[in-house]
């Protein structure tokens, strides 16, 4: 397919409307076959189960173009098994896995003139995603389901350079003991604008969650897991049910232990012993790992000794790694490139 004409260096993150996106509706105690369709906007009832109880939940993904000119996703599986866990936690009717990697491999496909070419650092952003859409109006679960794709290019994350993020430990919470943490739903995002704003307004990149229950220990962000480097060099996530399980942040884990020789640890991380490690990232979609250069924590600095102009090694090891597997420059695992153009 013909490239569109788009200044891909300079693509920013905001949405671009492409020319496709899927459709598929449940119904009658079943999902419909599905569809791409041309019109972006969605009409509804005013009394919808998304409007009224914020019954929706999402995935993120990036479509991109590889050293030797493929276009491919980087495990879709896990984000279709992701959204069918995230749908049994909020009442959802599941849109089987498989099906899901298929409807993302058809909208990929149908606006393959938007995915950037290889070296520009930009790629398509896929956001699937799923809401109740009848009328609710007594507290329950909707009969009827919309799950939908689209697609809008997106530019390099690190546009003019890394900088290490500064990061403050919210006095707000993302997510309770035995709550919504670890699915990917729209209601944890609205509840944490607040926390995001207010850390804005003064002056810090992103938010610190501490566990709700003790707030002595690391959790996350509003948008991305945390990933620290001890000074002996072993690579150590924290470990709760509260925390959305990113799959950047398994893969990570994984080139830790089985492409770098690193020791790997997944476990509780108080913040008492934040200013004992070497380095610190944030891993989602977006970046692949953001570094931290330095954690607040009501008036007291943790500097990580990585500072404030590069990532530290090790997280630039990590990097460096995981998107060279994504690229097609290093041997990938089996199963984690999904080809769906190839030239
Ligand atoms: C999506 C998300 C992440 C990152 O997950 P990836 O699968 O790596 O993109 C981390 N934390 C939260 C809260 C998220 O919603």
């Amino acid at each position: 397919m013909e490239k569109k004409n788009i200044d891909w260096e300079n693509l920013g993150f905001a949405y671009i409307k492409t020319d496709k996106r899927y459709v598929s509706n449940y119904k009658d105690g079943a999902w419909d076959e599905g569809a791409l369709i041309e019109d972006a906007d969605i009409t509804m009832n005013e009394c919808a189960g998304v409007l009224q109880y914020a019954q929706t939940i999402f995935e993120g993904l990036k479509a991109y173009t590889t050293e030797d000119g493929r276009i491919v996703t980087f495990r879709p599986d896990l984000n279709g098994q992701r959204m069918m866990d995230s749908a049994a936690r909020m009442e959802m009717p599941q849109f089987d896995a498989g099906r899901f990697v298929d409807a993302v491999t058809q909208t990929v496909r149908a606006n393959a003139g938007y995915v950037p070419p290889y070296g520009s650092g930009a790629s398509l952003y896929i956001r699937p995603y799923m809401f109740g859409i009848n009328p609710v109006i007594g507290v329950k679960p909707a009969d009827e389901y919309q799950f939908r794709i689209f697609t809008t290019p997106v530019g390099p994350y690190f546009k003019g350079g890394v900088k290490p993020l500064t990061i403050c430990v919210s006095d707000f919470d993302r997510a309770a003991p035995r709550g919504t943490g670890h699915i990917k739903a729209g209601l944890n995002y609205a509840m944490s604008l607040h926390a995001i704003v207010s850390a804005h307004a003064n002056g810090f990149d992103e938010n610190l969650y501490p566990d709700s229950a003790t707030r002595t220990k690391v959790e996350e962000t509003g948008g991305a897991n945390f990933l620290f480097v001890t000074k002996e060099g072993k690579v150590v996530t924290p470990h709760s049910e509260t925390i959305l399980p990113s799959i950047t942040r398994r893969s990570l884990m994984y080139v830790a232990e089985h492409y770098l020789g690193l020791e790997v640890e997944e476990r509780d991380v108080y913040l008492d012993e934040l200013k004992d490690f070497a380095e610190c990232g944030l891993c989602g979609t977006a970046a692949v790992i953001s570094p931290v250069g330095k954690i607040v924590d009501h008036g007291q600095e943790i500097c990580f000794p990585s500072g404030m102009e590069q990532m530290g090694e090790t997280t630039r090891k990590l990097y460096e790694t995981l998107t060279g597997i994504q690229m097609g420059q290093i041997e990938a695992p089996k199963g984690w490139i999904h080809v769906i153009e190839s030239m």
